[in-house]
C-alpha cells in the first residue's frame, strides 16, 4: 500500500464522502471534505500540502470543471493530482476534465476497490490512471 497522508474531498453528497472516507480508511490519512469547488480553493489557499483530490464535477456554487480551470493557473497547487470522480453518462465533462489536468477519472455508480486501485496507481505514480470499464 502506498503512503498517502492528506486528501481532499471534494463533493456535493455527504454520502458520496463518506463512502470516500471508507476507501481512505485503509491510509490513515488526514481528509478535509468540502462540499463545491469554491470552498476546495478556500482551503487550498490555507493548506496545499495534499496529496490528492477526489473532485466532483456537478457540484453548486461552482463544479469541477470551474474549478479545474482555477487552479491550473496556480503554481502552488496544480501539481496535486485530482481523480475526478463523474456521473454515468457524462463523458464529455470527463473528457474535458482529462483535458484540464486531472489525472484518472472514475464514474459513478462504482464499486470501493476501483477507486482504491485508482488511487494506489495515482499515489505510486504508476499510469494509466483511467479506472473504468466505461470508454470515453
Ligand atoms: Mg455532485
Amino acid at each position: 500500500m502506498s503512503i498517502l497522508n492528506k486528501v481532499l474531498i471534494v463533493d456535493d453528497s455527504q454520502l458520496i464522502h463518506s463512502m470516500y472516507k471508507l476507501v481512505l480508511g485503509r491510509y490513515n490519512c488526514r481528509i478535509v471534505d468540502v462540499m463545491n469547488g469554491l470552498e476546495a480553493i478556500d482551503t487550498l489557499s490555507r493548506e496545499n500540502d495534499f496529496d490528492l483530490i477526489l473532485l466532483d464535477i456537478n457540484m453548486p456554487v461552482m463544479n469541477g470543471l470551474q474549478f479545474m480551470e482555477k487552479i491550473k493557473k496556480e503554481n502552488l497547487y496544480r501539481h496535486i493530482p485530482i481523480i475526478v470522480i463523474s456521473t454515468e453518462g457524462k463523458e464529455e465533462d470527463t473528457l474535458r476534465a482529462l483535458k484540464l489536468g486531472a489525472w484518472g477519472y472514475v464514474v459513478k455508480p462504482f464499486k470501493p476497490h476501483m477507486l482504491y486501485e485508482l488511487i494506489e496507481k495515482v499515489v505510486a505514480r504508476k499510469p494509466p490512471y483511467l479506472s473504468t470499464v466505461k470508454s470515453i
